[in-house]
């Protein structure tokens, strides 16, 4: 039955789906890109985190290396790219109403498992 909630403990706790999926629009509440908003690349349930498009950039100075199989996706020099940022200081953005809103959990009347706005009340998940 509960097969979401049966997840493998790491650390004595329970890894539990994130209410931030892949996709989602998110808006930053901390931090020095606070106010932003952008579309969640993927998700780290383990540690709580999310990638945001274009939110907490950090630059990477790759040096070249000399592997024989050099990828031509490989850069070198300056390469700026999103950080994993916690999933406190990002708030769901609702494709519906479009504000910041918390999230609750529902179920359609067969059962399947939803997330809803708290704001407006609609299915935030296509059901
Ligand atoms: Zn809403």
């Amino acid at each position: 039955m509960s097969t979401a909630t049966a997840k493998k403990k790491q650390n004595g706790r329970a890894v539990r789906p994130l209410k931030i999926r892949k996709d989602d629009m998110v808006e930053v509440i901390a931090g020095k890109d606070r106010g932003k908003r952008g579309k969640v690349m993927h998700t780290l349930p383990r540690e709580n985190r999310v990638v945001v498009e274009g939110i907490n950039l950090v630059t990477r100075h790759q040096k070249p290396r000399s592997t024989s199989r050099a990828t031509p996706q490989t850069q070198t020099g300056r390469v700026v790219k999103p950080a994993p940022l916690h999933i406190s200081k990002v708030m769901l953005v609702c494709p519906r109403c479009s504000q910041r809103t918390r999230i609750a959990i529902s179920f359609t009347s067969d059962g399947k498992r939803v997330r809803t706005c708290k704001k407006c009340k609609e299915y935030i998940d296509s059901v």
